[in-house]
């Protein structure tokens, strides 16, 4: 898993403010702990996984801020919820104008972001050709990891 660099979690607890300003939101020190938590680890995680996460800084936040902070983070654009092979609602940070797509390993579970300029065209193109103005895609490839085969 990946971390955010200070001056990005930074940024983007700027727009968080500013939409929760906007909408007459009051920002308390545990929705700011959970934000700060999901900006920094810059992964794919669910609501289980971000409790545990801030419950190592502050042991008294509850699942339901957790939850509520989530929800806030993807009403405001800040976060996608993604659901991959399993039940689990999984949260990302949506980062301005960079898009990836995933690759998932259906062994240990694990989430690899890509990018490919010649898919992101050859999508377009099939859009084009059926008249279809296209908004935003999700591609998702499941299969095994190169650890998971036993390769390195
Ligand atoms: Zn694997
Ligand atoms: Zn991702």
């Amino acid at each position: 898993m990946s971390a955010l660099p200070a001056q990005d979690v930074e940024a983007l607890q700027g727009q968080l403010n500013a939409y929760m300003e906007r909408k007459g939101l009051r920002s308390t020190n545990q929705r700011r702990l959970v934000s700060e938590v999901f900006f920094r680890a810059d992964g794919h995680l669910s609501i289980d996984e971000m409790l545990a996460l801030v419950r190592e800084q502050d042991a008294k936040v509850g699942y339901a801020t957790v939850y509520r902070t989530m929800k806030l983070l993807v009403e405001c654009g800040l976060a996608n919820e993604r659901q991959f092979d399993d039940t689990v609602t999984r949260f990302e940070v949506a980062h301005a104008d960079s898009h990836h797509d995933h690759l998932i390993c259906l062994e240990c579970k694990r989430i690899i972001e890509f990018e490919d300029e010649e898919i992101e065209r050859l999508q377009a193109r099939a859009a084009e050709r059926h008249g279809f103005k296209l908004v935003s895609h999700k591609l998702e490839l499941y299969g095994q990891c190169a650890e998971c085969r036993g390769q390195k």
